[in-house]
């Protein structure tokens, strides 16, 4: 019985030193060199091989090695194969800090000021309470979850959104399409922390900009998709929009020539927002095998007809 890793080879040799301690028994590859690929049964992989079931046949658990699989090809993936995305403490942690400097940094009018400092211009805006300014989720999942409560500490008043309907104290919990006008017309301040699935490409559209409070604020942490580019500068430019931080783009990286770049009202991140930590992502694998053998459901399981 074997582990096999297949992604960036610096982060693996990190992986493979959490893992000796972790599952000492495990003996632990790193791609191309997979040992006897018919030991395989564990692989843990931004983007599986075309061949997967030919090049291991005896795989039980595919692991993305990152917190959406929209980049998976599926199709290779037999439906006996559990797919399990990344849900480890790392990838949480960072988009916390990464969604609280946005919106903090949206708040507080940090980019004026940053431009104010290069004029030599010390004109001082009114600082409003954060208890005044409305921020909102799409989605409630493993990271929508953990950005709430911690916006809530500063005072924001907080709602989320999601598929199904669900609770969170302190937290307006809006679901479905019925209730996303009610969701944007509430929100100053909206994070975009859905998956990328058919039913959410191109959430991010003149449709629901307008929806919005006019002045609104956009962070987009979710995926490039998510995003109808032309329909952002658009309501930007004509006011609908004060502010946007893009983290997510399609293509990535963002061609050169692109607005986004140079645009005054858009912060733009080549994608960092978050990244699987090998330590604590070694941690949930573990957990999860764990779990597996012992007949518990694996956390982060991805049910592919849903999409997540
Ligand atoms: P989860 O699968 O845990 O949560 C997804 C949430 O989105 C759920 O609340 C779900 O609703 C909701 N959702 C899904 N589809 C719809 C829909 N059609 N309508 C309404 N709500 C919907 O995902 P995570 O929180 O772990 O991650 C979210 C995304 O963040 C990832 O897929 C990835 O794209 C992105 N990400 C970005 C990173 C970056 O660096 N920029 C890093 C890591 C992740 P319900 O609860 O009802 O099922």
């Amino acid at each position: 019985m074997s582990f096999v890793y297949k992604a960036d080879p610096v982060r693996g040799a990190e992986w493979a030193e959490f893992f000796a301690r972790k599952m000492p028994d495990m003996p632990f590859h790193i791609w191309p060199d997979v040992g006897d690929a018919r030991d395989v049964r564990y692989l843990a992989a931004w983007q599986p091989p075309a061949n997967l079931m030919t090049d291991f046949p005896n795989l039980e658990v595919l692991f993305c090695t990152g917190a959406g699989i929209d980049h998976l090809d599926l199709s290779v993936v037999p439906d006996a194969i559990p797919i399990v995305r990344m849900v480890e403490t790392g990838i949480v942690s960072g988009m916390v800090e990464y969604v609280t400097l946005a919106v903090l940094s949206i708040h507080r009018d940090w980019k004026t000021y940053l431009e104010q400092q290069r004029e030599r211009d010390w004109t001082a805006h009114r600082v409003r309470p954060a208890s005044s300014r409305r921020v909102g989720v799409l989605g409630l999942g493993s990271l929508g979850r953990a950005v709430l409560p911690r916006l809530q500490s500063f005072g924001f008043s907080c709602a989320g959104w999601s598929r199904f309907p669900q609770q969170m104290d302190g937290v307006d919990c809006y679901a479905g399409a019925d209730e996303m006008g009610a969701f944007l017309k509430r929100t100053d301040i909206l994070i975009c922390l859905v998956p990328l699935t058919d039913s959410t490409r191109g959430i991010l559209d003149k449709r629901l900009f307008d929806a919005l409070p006019r002045g609104a604020a956009v962070i987009n942490v979710g995926r490039g998709g998510h995003l109808v580019q032309d329909d952002l500068l658009q309501a930007l430019n004509d006011g609908t929009l004060s502010y946007a931080v893009v983290d997510v783009c399609e293509p990535e990286p963002l061609p050169r020539h692109h607005p986004f770049w140079t645009h005054p009202k858009v912060t733009l991140t080549p994608h960092i927002a978050s990244m699987t930590q090998p330590e604590t992502a070694v941690e949930a694998v573990v957990a999860n095998i764990r779990r597996l053998k012992e007949g518990s459901p694996m956390i982060g399981l991805v049910d592919s007809a849903r999409g997540y």
